[in-house]
């Protein structure tokens, strides 16, 4: 904390994995010797910038970009970049953090990383929004590479963001790599890349509920918070797996529809007329529209997929859905959860899948557009899904067996952080130390 003051998200993230590493330190002195535990809680490289840009009225515009490159000790940096208006150091080092363990958990040779900035695309042309992303990666590109870090989307970076800052890249370094994943088809993206976070997740719950309790999606009432880009794949593919979907929200409010979401009003409103999740409700009959977000978890369910923000769901939200019933929790949102409601959901005996490993299929996926892009092909949708869905059951497995090896069966948030530890901690142990 002394080192850390004020980033109370970088703090709660750091202490959930300590916590669940205590049998692990216990079990492998060798670790603790080689000073994994202080290494692996600092970042190896932080890089603040000023991103200036000019809006549609001719206003100088400042905004600040961060960086953090956490962990290599098993491939490259790896993570997204985030752009809202409550990004600061203490989101974008936690979010790091996490990546750390979750790239590990793929299975795939990424490090850990992750970047943003305090802009907010929201209510943005197209123009200042290009403006931004040429700012923000005239300085970015310093630091980057195909071989060293590789950003990707996250929270108010989609396809269009990617586009503006790979072109960018291109521009200043002249050289057509796989800098970004989450790329546009046409210029080296992978396909199923846009839905590989929400069907992932719902790949792991599926596991999850099979081998825990029996279960399947199939009759099942769900419920999924945000309406972005998680939540609308993750919508798409429980409802492709029997489930019925019954609400989705925005950070003004939610939309409840007993009726099941029709997701292709969803995706006209959000994916092409960049609107608000309101408006569904003058589309759609029978359906109806409540302001604040906290409200959606008092709505009856049997799963409950969290996939909007972090620490969305808190001890009374938990509550409410234990009262109503529900029997699986996963996130698809990066720490969504709070550890009071993680508290609940696990006291309650409700199966909670934590979001490093549910919602790794993300990227996992760019790591395949990495492969893609190294090889110069493209494989086909069928191809990359059938990998995303044997890295999420793998997942579940390799983090179900590891909770229970250190005697927490069970416990899939132990389960993930020890298995996604263990494989760095080995890794920066054989590198040694560097001076
Ligand atoms: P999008 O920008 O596409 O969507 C974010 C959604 O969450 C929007 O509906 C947004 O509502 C809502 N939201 C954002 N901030 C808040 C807030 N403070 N309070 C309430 N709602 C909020 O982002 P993604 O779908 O890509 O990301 C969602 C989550 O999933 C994040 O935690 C992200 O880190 C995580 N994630 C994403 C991956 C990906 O591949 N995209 C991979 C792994 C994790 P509004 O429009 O009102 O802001």
């Amino acid at each position: 904390e002394k080192r850390n003051p004020g980033e109370k998200e970088f703090l709660q993230a750091v202490y959930e994995v300590l916590e669940s590493l205590i049998p692990v330190v216990e079990k492998r002195p060798d670790l603790v010797e080689a000073g994994i535990i202080d290494r692996i809680v600092e970042p190896e490289r932080q890089i603040i910038f000023r991103v200036p840009w000019v809006d549609d009225n001719g206003k100088v515009q400042v905004n600040r970009g961060f960086r953090v490159q956490f962990n290599s000790a098993i491939g490259p940096y790896k993570g997204g970049i985030r752009l809202h208006p409550s990004v600061c150091a203490s989101v974008i080092k936690f979010l790091g953090f996490e990546q750390i363990f979750k790239n590990s958990l793929t299975g795939l040779p990424i490090g850990g990383g992750k970047g943003g900035s305090d802009f907010d695309p929201k209510g943005k042309s197209d123009g200042e929004v290009m403006r931004f992303c040429q700012s923000f990666m005239t300085e970015l590109c310093k630091h980057i590479g195909a071989d060293t870090d590789v950003p990707a989307g996250d929270i108010g970076t989609g396809a269009r963001e990617i586009g503006y800052m790979f072109g960018q890249y291109k521009r200043i370094r002249n050289e057509f790599t796989g800098v970004l994943t989450g790329k546009g088809l046409s210029y080296g993206g992978s396909l199923a890349r846009t839905e590989a976070t929400g069907y992932g997740l719902c790949y792991y719950t599926s596991e999850m509920i099979k081998c825990m309790k029996n279960e399947t999606f199939a009759g099942k009432t769900v419920v999924i918070s945000g309406s972005g880009n998680v939540a609308i794949y993750a919508t798409e593919k429980a409802t492709e797996l029997g489930g019925k979907v019954v609400a989705l929200s925005d950070s003004n409010g939610y939309v409840y529809d007993p009726n099941g979401i029709n997701l292709d009003v969803v995706k006209q409103i959000k994916e092409v007329e960049r609107g608000r999740i309101k408006e569904y409700v003058n589309r759609v009959q029978g359906a109806e529209y409540h302001e604040g977000c906290s409200g959606i978890w008092t709505i009856k369910c049997d799963i409950a997929l969290p996939c909007a923000t972090q620490n969305e769901i808190n001890e009374e939200s938990a509550k409410a859905l234990v009262a109503n019933g529900v029997f699986a929790v996963a996130e698809g949102a990066n720490m969504p959860s709070t550890p009071e409601a993680i508290a609940v959901f696990q006291n309650a005996g409700v199966l909670f899948g934590p979001a490093k490993a549910a919602n790794a299929g993300g990227v996992a996926t760019s790591a395949l557009e990495m492969s893609q892009n190294s090889e110069r092909l493209s494989w086909t949708f069928e191809e990359v899904d059938a990998k995303l869905k044997n890295i999420m059951t793998n997942i579940f497995h390799n983090s179900y067996n590891a909770a229970k090896e250190y005697g927490l069966e069970g416990n899939l948030v132990a389960g993930a952080n020890i298995a996604g530890f263990l494989k760095v901690a080995d890794a920066m142990k054989w590198q040694g130390i560097a001076y």
